[in-house]
């Protein structure tokens, strides 16, 4: 008998799903993907398009084109709450939408309790497109006159986009910003003392400050103040204070992890609802919670297309095994790149290089259901 299926988020661990469509199509099931973008950006090469060295058509998948060429419909608009009594999923419109089988890819955010008024020259590290609305308002302040940039948090993705603004800001007629990194620990804390040194040693040799040990207690427009009371001045503020899980299940009485993910079981499926599926950032895993990062999405990726079918046409399904030691390629921005995976630590070109040529081999993979 048909189904409905409805893919919310067209997300990492969506890929699969979305390349192999048509087989849902094919086995006479409606397919329904809903997002807020007709385009799904890979944060991957995100920092590297936000200092210029990706073009953003070289990051993005074509989510939309994709779904209406494999024979599913295309809903531009965002999840607000899952009914998972009436099986129906609540839009931002106001609009509902019943389904048989849901799979969530909902992604992640970065909390905004510390902002203070609008986003006016204030930029989260996510929605990766966002980036390219910062840079295009870098690259207007930046022609009229010196500025300066603050990048508020310590992890990879501060480290990163400070490498590539440091990049941003050298195209030809800018003038050279003041970046600075505001961390309340050292930077990048999580990660190992080689990787660390490497990272501070890129910064310090380009002129980008490091502010460590600083508490932000409140961001607002032009200005960031510590808990100490002490003030910066920043024409721009860039905000990577971490991500939290899309609060739709904890809105929708869901059961879900310590930070709102939604719970699931080896199977990726909701440990409440077994006609609900998870992947990536928006949920918590069971068995062993994972870091976020975009590579357990990307590894999720067969099990939840296998999972799907089984549950639509019956089968046995699949358990996800998170898989050992991930590798880690961090881009700063001036064509060096430091590369990390088990005890194999090194930095400069070649990490570059090789991230580079990695993250091209899998959007080209992808890219390729466009055609
Ligand atoms: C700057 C930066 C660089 C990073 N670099 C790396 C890296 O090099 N390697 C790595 O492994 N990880 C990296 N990460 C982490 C990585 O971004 C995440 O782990 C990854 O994006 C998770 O994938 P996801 O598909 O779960 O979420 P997302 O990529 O956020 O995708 C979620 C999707 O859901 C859609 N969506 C959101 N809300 C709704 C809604 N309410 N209704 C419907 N659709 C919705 C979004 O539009 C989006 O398409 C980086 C993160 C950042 C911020």
């Amino acid at each position: 008998m048909k189904k409905k299926l409805v893919i919310a988020g067209g997300g990492h661990a969506h890929m699969v799903t979305l390349a192999n469509l048509d087989q849902f199509v094919e086995k006479g099931h409606s397919v329904t993907v809903i997002g807020p973008s007709e385009h799904h950006y890979y944060s991957g090469m995100g920092p590297g398009m936000l200092g210029k060295t990706y073009k953003p058509e070289e990051v993005r998948f074509a989510t939309k084109h994709v779904v209406e060429k494999k024979g599913g419909n295309f809903v531009l608009g965002k999840i607000v709450r899952i009914d998972a009594a009436s099986q129906l999923v609540h839009l931002n419109s106001g609009g509902s939408l019943p389904y048989d089988v849901l799979s969530c890819n909902l992604g992640s955010h970065v909390p905004t309790d510390v902002i203070e008024g609008d986003l006016a020259n204030i930029y989260l590290v996510k929605p990766i497109e966002r980036l390219l609305a910062a840079q295009e308002r870098i690259l207007q302040l930046g022609r009229r006159e010196k500025i300066s940039i603050g990048i508020i948090g310590g992890g990879p993705s501060a480290v990163e986009i400070a490498g590539n603004l440091w990049r941003l800001t050298r195209e030809p007629g800018m003038q050279p910003a003041a970046i600075k990194i505001l961390t309340s620990e050292t930077i990048m804390p999580h990660h190992p003392d080689g990787v660390r040194a490497k990272a501070l040693a890129s910064l310090n040799r380009r002129g980008i400050e490091m502010v460590e040990g600083c508490t932000v207690d409140n961001i607002r427009t032009g200005q960031v103040t510590e808990a100490s009371g002490k003030t910066h001045d920043l024409d721009i503020i860039f905000v990577a204070i971490g991500v939290t899980p899309n609060p739709v299940f904890t809105a929708s009485g869901l059961p879900v992890g310590p930070e709102g993910g939604l719970l699931v079981n080896r199977y990726l499926q909701s440990v409440a609802n077994d006609n609900i599926f998870g992947g990536g950032d928006c949920i918590y895993f069971k068995e062993a919670p994972l870091d976020k990062v975009g590579v357990y999405a990307v590894r999720q990726n067969p099990v939840i297309f296998h999972n799907l079918m089984a549950t639509l046409d019956g089968g046995q399904l699949q358990p996800f095994v998170p898989g050992g030691a991930y590798l880690l390629i961090f881009n700063l921005g001036d064509g060096t790149g430091i590369f990390h995976k088990w005890r194999l630590l090194f930095g400069g070109r070649l990490a570059f290089v090789i991230k580079d040529y990695l993250d091209r081999k899998f959007m080209k993979t992808f890219q390729a259901m466009e055609n």
